[in-house]
This record gives structure tokens, sequence and C-alpha cells, in this order.
């Protein structure tokens, strides 16, 4: 890889997400070869080069002069410059800025390289098993009314939800997630990956804000694994199904007489009472 001139690349260069080992040769590689550094916070990322003995020029590019500073930076890739961009942590781009960057980039027909590594995204669907199909939606929105409908909608979309969150606003999202899917939904949890306390497991929700009684630490990746109305092939899964079909707009006769194909065991008087409380509470 040529140093500064005469290879202007864009290179897109994963850091690690807590663990520090989780840097690449060729992230390393790349990061002492480039002319300029992209990163969203120049102190953040000065710690990481300084560790890694890089002294590089930096450029500060954030949702507050996401346009102005990609504009230069384009600019500076045209004059034969190649340029890295990292994120304060993990892959850039995912739920970080650069978004405009890499358009004008495309745009410009400069070549967009990838030095792929660590995400969080990536890690919590592989360790807790759910990687064949999956939407990613990143941070939910802070607005409970538009969280909520956010969250309603996942229910039309069978297989894994993935979203980030940050430790303060955990208890809100959590509790939004019971109104949604009740509070026997079971959820993936991914917290403080690859540092000391990193926490994978699949717990029920109401049984996880309980645990945790208002004390949510460090960062988290949930992963709401939404299921088809086939899967429910379980008794003790009358609830979650009652309460799917009713969500799907059917009548409470209907979903009973839907249920108690599903769950032959059941009897129909229990499944129908069940049907009506579940009605009461959340689709009246
Ligand atoms: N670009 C990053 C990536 O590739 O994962 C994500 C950046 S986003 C601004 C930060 C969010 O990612 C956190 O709020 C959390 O939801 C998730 N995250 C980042 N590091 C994490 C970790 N070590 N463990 C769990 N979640 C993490």
């Amino acid at each position: 890889m040529d140093t500064i001139r005469n290879k202007s690349s864009l290179y897109i260069v994963a850091t690690p997400i807590g663990n520090m080992q989780d840097i690449t040769y060729r992230a390393v590689d790349t990061l002492k070869q480039v002319a300029y550094i992209v990163c969203e916070d120049t102190r953040h990322s000065g710690k990481l080069l300084k560790k890694l003995n890089i002294q590089k020029p930096l450029i500060s590019l954030h949702s507050h002069n996401e346009l102005n500073a990609s504009n230069n930076i384009i600019q500076k890739i045209k004059e034969g410059y190649s340029i890295a961009l990292v994120s304060d942590a993990g892959t850039p781009l995912i739920s970080d800025p650069g978004q405009i960057l890499i358009d004008l980039a495309h745009k410009n027909d400069i070549k967009v390289i990838p030095i792929p590594g660590a995400s969080a995204l990536t890690c919590a669907i592989s360790a807790l098993g759910t990687s064949s199909s999956f939407i990613f939606h990143g941070f939910l929105p802070t607005k409970q009314q538009k969280r909520e409908f956010l969250l309603t909608s996942m229910s039309d979309f069978v297989g894994t939800h993935v979203i980030y969150e940050a430790p303060h606003r955990m208890e809100k999202t959590l509790n939004s997630i019971v109104d949604i899917f009740g509070e026997d939904f079971n959820i993936g949890i991914a917290r403080e990956l690859t540092k000391i306390y990193e926490e994978i497991r699949w717990v029920k929700v109401s049984e996880y804000i309980k645990e945790k009684e208002s004390n949510f630490l460090g960062e988290y990746v949930l992963v709401l694994p939404v299921k088809d109305i086939d899967d429910f092939d379980h008794k003790e899964n009358a609830y979650e199904l009652l309460r799917a079909l009713l969500k799907r707009d059917n009548s409470v006769k209907d979903s009973v007489k839907v249920a108690s194909k599903y769950l032959s065991n059941a009897q129909k008087s229990n499944l129908y009472k069940m049907a009506l409380e579940i009605h009461s509470e959340y689709f009246e």
C-alpha cells in the first residue's frame, strides 16, 4: 500500500469493541500507512492510536459536521491521499457516522476498501446463535410512542430483530418490550462484549428487569426472536400464541380456534378465558 499519494482510497477500518487484542494486523498496517485518519472523537481515537504507536493527522467527523467534513475528505482523496475512517468502537457506519462520506466516495468513483473486524452486532448474533436471518434496527427511537410503534411493527416480521441500547435507556426499552411482546418473551442479552463483565444469555424479559433492579450497566445488544405462529407448539406457549394471533387483528373467537389446533392438549375453555384476558389487557 502506498503511503500518502497516488493511491486515492478510502479505508473503512474496524477497531475493537472492548478487548484491544481484537484489532487486526491489517487494520494496524492500514492505519500506519494512510495519510489521514478520520474519526468521531479525536481524543478517543488518539488513545487507541497511541497504544498502537501510530501518529497521524486526525480529522474529526461526527453527526454535527458530517457534510462539510465529508466534502473536505473527498477533496483530499481526489488530491491523491489515502484516508482511513474509524469509529469510536467496532465497525464504522454500524450505528455510527460516515454514511455521507461513503455515499460521496461512491459518487466520485473513489475506491472504498473495508478492513473488517469487530462489531457488537456480529458478536451478539453469532454468540446467541441467531445468525441465519436477522433484521438490524440499531438504536430504537427515544420517544416512547415511536419506540413502541417500531417494536409493534417488528412482530409482523418473523425472524430475529437486533437492537443496540445504551444502559440509561435499558429500563424503558425493556418495559416497552414487555408491553408489546409480553413479560414471558425470551430475549437474547449480549452485554459488555469482549470485556471483563461480558454477559451473553437468553432470559425472559420480565426476569431480567427484576434481576437488574434498575441497575443496568455497560453496553447492550438485545436480540428479539419474533416467532411464526407455526413455532408455538407447546402448551405453555398458549399465552404467547394467543397474543400473537390477537395482535394480528384476529377476533378472540378466531384466535382460540386457531390456537386450539396447535395446542392439542389445551382446553378450549381455558384458551378462551386467556384470550379474553389478553384482549382486555392489550388490545381494547
Ligand atoms: N460501530 C459499533 C459496532 O460495530 O458495533 C457500534 C457503535 S454504536 C454507537 C454503540 C452501541 O453498540 C452501544 O450502545 C451498544 O449498543 C453496542 N456496543 C458497542 N460495543 C459493545 C460491547 N462491547 N458490548 C455490547 N454492545 C456494544
